[in-house]
């Protein structure tokens, strides 16, 4: 016997329950579907951080400063867990077959922009020691921590990364790290496995006070003036991806851990 007379018998029963009216039935019904287990295997009551986190990468839920303080558990399971590696996956499998199949004209203009931050560099063990995003952004702390240069490859970004420079694609990263950290940022990509670039570009002074946005928007604005075809995008915040000269296609990675407008 196959699955789909169990759909069927599953569907009839919660068509009986319908026209007999009990919204409740109804609830409890679809209540017994509900996986009992997050992406760490902790069991989580109603599922509400899950909602938050699909919200979130969704862009339906924008503007948030923290992660709501009853997720923190979920969210360090989530991104310590095998799910943030899955997810991730996805979206650079997916990166990879779309870049095997460009045209490329192979004059050394294609561009693939990457960011850094979440994208690129992972900073688990900063969030790890502060609430994995519950406690608030803290520039001071974070910087020390940027400072120390020891940040983690997203593995899979990395593997991405390597595919498109074997493809012949240039690639761009385009980070709201200010230019006093050139140095500690270019090290530690290097150091993990970011070996060289066409372009790293950090946020100069002169972008104080204007969203990622519009400030990530005239980068790439830049590099098309300058002759690059953006053949390729890839972020973590939705900031990353929207504005303008956006690039052909854009990939958004998971990161549940903050908001960046
Ligand atoms: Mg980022």
């Amino acid at each position: 016997m196959g699955m789909l007379p169990l759909f069927l018998t599953f569907f009839v029963a919660i068509f009986a329950v319908t026209s007999k009216g009990s919204e409740d039935s109804i609830a409890h019904q679809i209540h017994l579907l509900r996986p009992q287990s997050g992406s760490g295997g902790g069991r989580i009551p109603g599922l509400s951080c899950l909602s938050w986190r699909l919200g979130v990468e969704t862009n339906n839920i924008i503007g948030w400063s923290t992660v709501p303080e009853a997720c923190e558990g979920y969210i360090g399971h989530y991104v310590l867990g095998s799910q943030y590696r899955k997810d991730s996956k996805v979206v650079t499998d997916e990166a990879i077959v779309y870049a095997k199949s460009l045209n490329l004209t192979k004059d050394g203009k294609d561009l693939w922009v990457f960011d850094i931050d979440e994208t690129s560099l992972s900073n688990l063990p900063y969030y790890a020691h502060h609430g994995f995003g519950v406690e608030p952004y803290n520039a001071t702390l974070f910087n020390k921590w940027v400072l120390t240069g020891k940040g983690l490859a997203l593995p899979d970004s990395l593997g991405l990364y390597n595919k498109l420079l074997s493809l012949g694609i240039k690639i761009a990263f385009i980070t709201g790290r200010p230019e006093d950290q050139r140095n500690v940022t270019a090290t530690n990509l290097k150091n993990v496995g970011f070996h060289s670039w066409e372009k790293l570009i950090l946020k100069g002074s002169s972008y104080k006070g204007t969203t990622a946005v519009v400030y990530k928007s005239a980068q790439r604005e830049n590099l098309e003036e300058s002759g690059y075809r953006i053949v390729g995008n890839i972020g973590d915040q939705w900031s990353d991806l929207l504005g303008t000269h956006v690039g052909k296609r854009t990939f958004k990675l998971p990161d549940p851990l903050y908001y960046i407008s």
